[in-house]
C-alpha cells in the first residue's frame, strides 16, 4: 500500500471537488476517487450536433454566489434563459397560453393557487435550515406527505395538480411520495417555492455557457491526485486512519470525505458498520426519477411563433419544457419527464416514447415540432453512480427520526454532497457549499491540538 495521504475524497462531483481543492489549498495531501470515467457527477455536458447541452444540472440563479464566483474564477460565463413570449399551460388536458408569471385560469383558481403558495412559503420558514428535525411540528410534518397537506389546506384538484407538476420537476417525485418536512426544508433552503420554479429571476435564470460540467473540469485541473474509473467498494476504519478499497487496490488516509448521494453510501460495506441512525437514514433515502430530453431543431420556430418555449403539463408524461438554446449553438427544446411518468420510462418502446413527446410539442408549439434534427434522452435512473435524479428524497419519518446523522462525522469519516447543504440543498450551489463546509470540518480535525 502506498504512503497514506491526509484525506481521501470519494466522488468527483461539485461537492467532492470543491472539498478536495480547498483542502489542497490548505496544504493537505488529497486523493480523489471517482467511479465514473469523468468528473461532474450529476452535471454532465454532452455534445449534440456540435453544441454543448447539459444532460444533468444546468441552471443557476440569483443568490447562488458560490456558483457565480466559480464561474468567474474559471473564466467562464453564463447566459440568461430565453424568456420572451408566451408560455403554455396544459392543465388536466386543457392547453392555454399566457405571458409573464400568471397562467390564464379563473380568478378564483388563481386566488386559491396564490393562497396555497403563500401558505407554503410561510410554513416553510418555520423549518430550521440546520436542523429540520428540531421544527416544533417536525414529527407531524414528517408523518404526512405533501399530498396530505394539500388535501387539507388547498382542496382544489387543479391547484393540487399544478403543485404536483412543480414538485415533480424539483424532486423527480410526486406529492404523494414526499414527506412534508423534507419538502418544507428544501423550499426554505432554496428561498421559497416561487424562486424554485421561476425562470427569469428564479433558479432557472441562467446557465453556464459551454455546459455546467465545465465547473467540475475546471476544479479538477488543479488537483494533484484525481483517479477516475475507481469506484470505492468498501471502507475500513481504525484508530489511526481509514482504508478505502477499490478494484485497483487499497489506499490509506487520516480522514475520509464521502461526497456521494446517500442511497449509494448504503451500498458500500463499512467496517466497523456505520451507526444504526446513519444506516436508517440511508435506508429511508432514495433518488427521484428524472429523464431529461434534448429535442434539437433546425430553427427555433417556437420563438418565431411568439413562444418562450416554456410549457407546464399536469397529466404527463411531459412535466415541463424549456427553451434550451445555447449561445451560437443549436436551437433545442428541453423536455423533462419526471416523477411517476419517469418510472420505467426507458423500458417503454423508444419509438412510442419519441412519438408521445413530439405529439405534445406539436400541440403546444406547432407542426414544425414533428421534425427534430435529433432526439436525445438521458434517464438518470439508469446511471448506476447516481441511481436517479435530480436529488435524494427522504421518506416519511426519515429526517425527524434519523436526520441528525446527515452531517455528523463517524470517527474519521465526514459527509458532503448537496443533500447536506444548509442553503440551496439539492442544487449545484448547495453541492459547493457542502464541499466548503466539509473542508473546514476536516481541516480542523487534522490540525494539531492547540498548546
Ligand atoms: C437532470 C438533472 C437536472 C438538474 N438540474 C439542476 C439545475 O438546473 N440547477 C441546479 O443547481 N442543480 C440541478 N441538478 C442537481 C445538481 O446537478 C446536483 O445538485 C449536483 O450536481 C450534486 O453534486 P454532488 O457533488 O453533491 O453529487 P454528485 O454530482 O452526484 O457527485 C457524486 C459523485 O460520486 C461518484 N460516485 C458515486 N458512487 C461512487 C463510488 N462508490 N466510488 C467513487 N465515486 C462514486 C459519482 O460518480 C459522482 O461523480 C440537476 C440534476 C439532474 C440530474
Amino acid at each position: 500500500m502506498q504512503q497514506p495521504v491526509d484525506v481521501i475524497v470519494v466522488g468527483a462531483g461539485l461537492a467532492g471537488l470543491n472539498a478536495a481543492r480547498q483542502l489542497q489549498a490548505r496544504g493537505h495531501t488529497v486523493t480523489v476517487l471517482e467511479a465514473r470515467d469523468r468528473v461532474g457527477g450529476r452535471t454532465w455536458t454532452v455534445q449534440l450536433e456540435g453544441s454543448p447541452f447539459d444532460a444533468g444540472g444546468q441552471w443557476t440563479g440569483p443568490g447562488h454566489r458560490r456558483m457565480m464566483a466559480l464561474v468567474d474564477e474559471l473564466g467562464l460565463r453564463t447566459e440568461s434563459t430565453f424568456h420572451t413570449g408566451r408560455k403554455v399551460l396544459e392543465l388536466e388536458g386543457q392547453a392555454s397560453t399566457y405571458s409573464g408569471t400568471i397562467p390564464r385560469i379563473s380568478v378564483w383558481k388563481l386566488l386559491r393557487m396564490q393562497v396555497a403558495v403563500w401558505r407554503i412559503e410561510w410554513v416553510c420558514r418555520k423549518v430550521p435550515l440546520d436542523a429540520p428535525w428540531d421544527a416544533a411540528a417536525a414529527a407531524e410534518w414528517d408523518g404526512i406527505s405533501v399530498r396530505d397537506f394539500l388535501d387539507r389546506h388547498v382542496h382544489d384538484p387543479e391547484v393540487i395538480a399544478l403543485t404536483n407538476a412543480a414538485v415533480r420537476v424539483i424532486f423527480g417525485a410526486d406529492v404523494d411520495d414526499l414527506s412534508l418536512l423534507h419538502f418544507l426544508h428544501y423550499l426554505h433552503s432554496g428561498g421559497g417555492l416561487q424562486k424554485l420554479i421561476e425562470t427569469h429571476g428564479g433558479n432557472q435564470d441562467r446557465s453556464v455557457v459551454g455546459g455546467a460540467q465545465g465547473l467540475s473540469e475546471g476544479m479538477a485541473r488543479g488537483l494533484s491526485d484525481l483517479r477516475l474509473s475507481s469506484p470505492v467498494r468498501s471502507v475500513t476504519q481504525d484508530a489511526e486512519g481509514v482504508t478505502v478499497h477499490t478494484a485497483h487496490g487499497a489506499l490509506r488516509a487520516r480522514r475520509l470525505v464521502m461526497a456521494i448521494p446517500l442511497p449509494l453510501v448504503g451500498g458500500i460495506p463499512f467496517d466497523p458498520p456505520l451507526p444504526a441512525e446513519r444506516q436508517a437514514l440511508q435506508e429511508k433515502a432514495r433518488m427521484g426519477h428524472t429523464v431529461k430530453i434534448q429535442v434539437l431543431y433546425r430553427q427555433a420556430f417556437w420563438r418565431d411563433g411568439g413562444f418562450t418555449g416554456e410549457a407546464v403539463c399536469t397529466q404527463g408524461p411531459i412535466d415541463v419544457v424549456f427553451d434550451g438554446g445555447v449561445a451560437q449553438g443549436h436551437p433545442a427544446l428541453l423536455v423533462f419527464v419526471t416523477g411517476r411518468p419517469a418510472q420505467g420510462w426507458s423500458e417503454q418502446d423508444p419509438q412510442r416514447r419519441r412519438q408521445v413527446i413530439l405529439e405534445a410539442l406539436q400541440r403546444w408549439f406547432g407542426p414544425q415540432a414533428a421534425e427534430p434534427v435529433l432526439f436525445h434522452e438521458t434517464d438518470w435512473s439508469g446511471q448506476p453512480y447516481s441511481g436517479g435524479a435530480p436529488v435524494v428524497l427522504f421518506g416519511k419519518g426519515a429526517l425527524s427520526t434519523h436526520g441528525r446523522a446527515l452531517r455528523a462525522p463517524v470517527g474519521r469519516i465526514h459527509w458532503a454532497g448537496t443533500e447536506t447543504a444548509l442553503q440551496c440543498t439539492g442544487f449545484m450551489e448547495g453541492a459547493l457549499e457542502s464541499g466548503e463546509r466539509v473542508a473546514a470540518e476536516v481541516a480542523a480535525a487534522l490540525a494539531p491540538p492547540a498548546g
